[in-house]
């Protein structure tokens, strides 16, 4: 089944500007802001500018410009907020949680980043 882009989703009213956002990078492919509910002392959300459902929607679908923006966009955010290991930042988590099982809220693409504290095992295991 094809995607279904929901214009009327949270992310699609913060792009259009209807709902303000604590912005931190914008350029013409992506927007990065604070998460109004952040689970570590650093979390940021990265979006993609088109109307993309999932990850896989976006990888599938979106111009290799789209893509390419998108993913230095998000390099840039990462740079700004002092996270990569790679220039003395303790590192960071990206997630996109996708669909039912990936407990997706907002269907809209967004990549969160997370950092600022030790942030645990990725899942839960199993036979935890
Ligand atoms: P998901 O579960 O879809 O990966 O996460 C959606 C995220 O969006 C959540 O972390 C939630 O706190 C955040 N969020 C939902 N509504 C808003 C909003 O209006 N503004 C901001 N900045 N974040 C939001």
């Amino acid at each position: 089944m094809a995607y279904v882009y929901d214009d009327q989703n949270i992310f699609a009213k913060i792009l259009r500007g209807e709902i303000p956002n604590d912005t931190v990078y914008e350029d013409d492919y992506a927007l990065a802001f604070r998460d109004i509910q952040p689970q570590a002392p650093v979390h940021v959300l990265v979006i993609p500018k088109g109307p993309y459902v999932t990850y896989d929607h976006f990888a599938n679908t979106a111009s290799e410009a789209e893509i390419v923006g998108y993913t230095r966009a998000i390099g840039k955010v990462c740079a700004f907020l002092g996270v990569e290991p790679g220039n003395g930042g303790r590192g960071y988590r990206t997630i996109a949680n996708t669909g039912e099982a990936g407990v997706q809220e907002v269907p809209h693409l967004h990549t969160h980043i997370l950092g600022g504290r030790m942030l645990g095992r990725m899942l839960k295991r199993f036979d935890d």
